[in-house]
C-alpha cells in the first residue's frame, strides 16, 4: 500500500530528528501534501499513527497544509490551477499543462516535548 510505504518514510524522518533534537516525545508533525500528490491525507495519517506506535511520534497531532496546484499552460501561456490531477486547463480546456506545484509531500516540521 502506497500510504503505508510513504508513512514509513515520514515517520522515519520525524524520529530522526526528534532524536537529534534529544527530545522524548513529538508533539506536532506539520506535513505539506500537494493538492494534486497521489496521497489520500486520511490513510496516510492513519498509517503515520500505526507506525508511530511505539516510537517518539506515537500520539503526535498531524497537521496537512495543502498546497495549491499550480501548472503553466501552453496554449494561454501562463500559470493556471488546475482542478485536480490529470484535468484540464480550466480557462483554455487544453492538457499541455506542465505542472509545477502541487506534487510535493514533505515534511515541513514538528514539535517536540
Ligand atoms: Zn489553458
Amino acid at each position: 500500500m502506497h500510504e503505508l510505504m510513504l508513512a514509513e518514510s515520514v515517520v522515519r524522518l520525524v524520529e530522526d530528528t526528534a532524536r537529534q533534537a534529544g527530545a522524548k516525545r513529538v508533539t506536532r508533525v506539520r506535513l505539506a501534501l500537494g493538492a494534486l500528490a497521489h496521497v489520500d491525507p486520511d490513510a496516510l495519517l492513519y498509517c503515520c499513527e500505526l507506525v508511530a506506535r511505539d516510537g517518539v511520534a506515537a500520539g503526535a497531532v498531524y497537521e496537512v497544509d495543502r498546497p495549491a496546484a499550480e501548472a503553466w499552460c501552453a496554449n494561454c501561456l501562463r500559470i493556471v490551477v488546475p482542478a485536480a490531477a490529470g484535468a484540464s486547463c480550466p480557462d483554455c480546456g487544453g492538457f499541455e499543462l506542465d505542472i509545477r506545484a502541487g506534487e510535493e509531500m514533505r515534511v515541513i516540521d514538528i514539535a517536540v516535548a
